[in-house]
């Protein structure tokens, strides 16, 4: 089954009980038992749910793993994932990532003394150096949020397999339409479906897809065991938002490689993080592995002041202000008082966050409406 058709069909059936072809939403908390424990594979839905199931198997097909878990969030997901280490291991991970992950693995599993190293991954060989005994889990981001680095999949996965070592990558910035990570090497991957997969900024939700079934067991078991699980009615605007996903995804594509070359030759603007562009040192490997360059571009002042990125972001007609990304309205926002806050200054400044940068998510409007709206902000 090619993309286009696996959104639409894969692990989604017309309702056995009605023949409703949209997955209903089951909202219930139990199910009836004809007998103490013979039920019909339903036995309480924190367990399971089959809007919940449906969304699973679609999953779990769109990024060729054997099985997807799902959560309350992309936190609720990372959290578990993290949850199956122990103390005194250690993780390494992209050093340029989404503020709220990094606070996850310093702020909550530092105090459980799982260490994380963050480090630039440009270099997969680097990573090397970082391995010791103790080394559980490599997590990787890529695009990275919010400089849109590059990491090259394949190798960082190569280097783990060698070393015995799990790899997680977290797709949201890329979404399975346009990356998918275990036919790299990857044995899990993490999505923040609140982005791309919803599509639409109606629904908070996260997901990770195994490779492998022995892993997804340990992950079920904490999803259930734990218990952040999502309820089904945001299950079913998740299958809702995905039938389209390779449409949304594929003109926000369009629409961001046109703002990328507009904003290249805007006299305001400094840097043009974007990796379609031939001069962005991973585009190489984004060619390679991404099937177009994303819907997400950043971008910094000349003028390198707050006041000047607050200027920009009180202007705009189109672009609202506001955290989060992936619907099918455009966003502008401000990483370092936004959704990198929790990030300290001197570490954002490090990998090139400075108090100027913008950050797009382009949306699938017009483009006209869009580039005009970007002209008169700047102006
Ligand atoms: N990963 C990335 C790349 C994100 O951008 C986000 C949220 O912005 C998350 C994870 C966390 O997901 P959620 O907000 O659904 O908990």
């Amino acid at each position: 089954m090619k993309f286009g058709t696996k959104v639409i069909h894969a692990g989604i059936k017309p309702d056995p009980a009605t023949g409703a072809i949209m997955t209903p939403i089951y909202q219930t908390s139990t199910y009836a038992q004809e007998s103490p424990g013979k039920h019909k594979g339903f036995e309480y839905a924190r367990t399971k749910n089959p809007t919940r199931s449906a969304l699973e198997a679609n999953l779990a097909a769109l990024e060729n793993g054997a099985k997807a878990i799902c959560f309350g969030s992309g936190l609720a997901a990372i959290n578990a994932m993290l949850q199956t280490l122990n103390p005194g291991d250690e993780i390494i991970a992209t050093n340029d990532l989404y503020g709220g992950t990094y606070r996850l693995f310093t702020k909550i599993f530092g105090r459980f003394n799982i260490k994380t190293h963050f480090i630039s991954m440009d270099q997969p060989n680097d990573i090397e150096s970082y391995i010791n005994e103790q080394t559980k889990l490599i997590w990787i981001e890529t695009p990275t949020n919010p400089m849109l680095n590059i990491i090259d999949i394949e190798a960082v996965c190569a280097i783990a397999q060698q070393h015995g070592i799990r790899t997680c990558v977290d797709n949201t910035f890329a979404s399975p339409y346009l990356q998918t990570p275990i036919d790299l090497g990857a044995d899990v991957v993490m999505h923040s479906a609140t982005k791309y997969l919803g599509g639409h900024s109606d629904v908070v939700h996260g997901a990770l897809v195994c490779k492998d079934e022995t892993f997804a067991q340990e992950l079920f078991f904490l999803q259930n065991a734990a218990g952040a699980v999502p309820g089904p009615q945001d299950c079913f605007l998740l299958l809702r938002g995905i039938k389209t996903l390779h449409l949304r995804v594929q003109r926000a594509c369009d629409n961001a490689r046109t703002i990328a070359n507009f904003l290249k030759e805007h006299p305001k603007v400094d840097q043009v993080y974007y990796p379609g562009f031939e001069s962005h040192k991973g585009h190489a490997i984004a060619k390679r592995q991404m099937r177009d360059f994303g819907g997400m571009v950043s971008f910094s002042l000349k003028e390198d002041t707050f006041e000047a990125a607050a200027r920009v972001l009180g202007s705009t007609h189109y672009f609202t202000c506001a955290e989060s990304l992936g619907g099918v309205e455009s966003l502008i926002g401000h990483p370092a008082s936004m959704t990198h806050a929790s990030i300290p200054r001197e570490e954002r400044l490090k990998v090139g966050l400075t108090d100027s940068l913008i950050r797009l998510s382009i949306g699938i409007e017009d483009i006209d409406d869009l580039v005009t709206d970007l002209k008169q902000a700047l102006g």
